[in-house]
């Protein structure tokens, strides 16, 4: 059974035309999707709808059997879809890092004992361990948005939605929040949505949803989405920047194979000529 369904949604923030038309997709347990869509196509929207901080004008979001319809559901929807944002300065609250990682699970009841356990869990889980008593502010952004997914971690969710979280970050910053990320899901099973413009990090999906005016435009692996050019240039994509150069490097007569999306292909390829 699928974990998370969205069924002929429909939304709309002012009624003045659906943001979201007819959205119908699914999201099986353990899996890694990413939603990719220029700026504007409704990707921000769609994550809040799925932890129900919006609800479907028209048709269903269904969380583990809950759905977001039924206001009785909500505290159900929102344990297990936890949302990292953009920017993690907005997202720390406490000025050291373990009452902040705490704040989650103190709000839902959890009692004390468990509180600690859950601490030591998502920090060893974003390999922020060492920096419990830490203040967030003096963190890098990297760092702070490790101790943003901690806190979302706590709150134990089944499904870890990432909307742009690591658009503000510097490339080393985003490569420890990503590889974070890709360990949560392999390893603890975590499932994961990353909502994204970069497209390197599409390249590790499982499988990935194109969105585009509001509507699921297209669906499969990294492969197959950036194989389809026309796909591409229809909803104003870019390919990975390896895919780029493999693509020039063609052009120009290098025999390179199709279908190289990351840099560690490129460079295999590459050095077996
Ligand atoms: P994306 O995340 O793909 O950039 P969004 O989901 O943020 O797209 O936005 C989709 C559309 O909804 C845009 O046209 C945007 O202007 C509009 N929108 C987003 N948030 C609001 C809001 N709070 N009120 C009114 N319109 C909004």
């Amino acid at each position: 059974m699928a974990l998370l369904t969205a069924e002929n949604v429909c939304f709309s923030y002012d009624k003045k035309g659906d943001v979201i038309k007819n959205v119908t997709l699914e999201v099986n347990e353990g899996e890694y999707i990413a939603v990719i869509g220029h700026n504007g196509s409704g990707k921000s929207t769609l994550a809040k709808l799925f932890n129900a901080l919006l609800k479907p004008d028209e048709g269903t979001v269904t969380v583990d059997g809950f759905s977001s319809s039924d206001k009785k559901n909500l505290y159900e929807i929102r344990k297990r879809v936890g949302v990292v944002f953009q920017n993690p300065d907005n997202q720390l609250i406490a000025s050291i890092v373990e009452d902040d990682v705490a704040f989650g699970p103190e709000n839902l009841g959890v009692k004390r004992e468990e509180i600690k356990e859950r601490i030591d869990f998502a920090l060893k889980a974003v390999g922020m361990e060492k920096y419990l008593k830490s203040t967030p502010s003096r963190l890098s952004g990297g760092q702070k948005q490790r101790i943003a997914i901690a806190g979302v971690l706590a709150l134990k969710p089944k499904i870890l939605v990432l909307d742009e979280s690591t658009a503000m970050l510097d490339p080393q910053g985003r490569k420890e929040v990503l590889e974070v990320v890709k360990n949560l899901n392999k390893e603890q099973n975590v499932t994961v949505i990353t909502i994204t413009h970069y497209m390197e990090e599409v390249v590790d999906a499982d499988r990935v949803y194109v969105i585009d005016g509001g509507k699921i435009e297209a669906t499969g692996t990294p492969a197959e989405i950036f194989k389809d050019r026309a796909l591409l240039e229809r909803t104003g994509l870019e390919l990975p920047l390896a895919a780029k150069i493999a693509d020039k490097l063609i052009s120009r007569g290098v025999p390179l194979k199709d279908g190289i999306l990351t840099r560690e292909q490129l460079a295999e390829a590459l050095c077996a000529l």
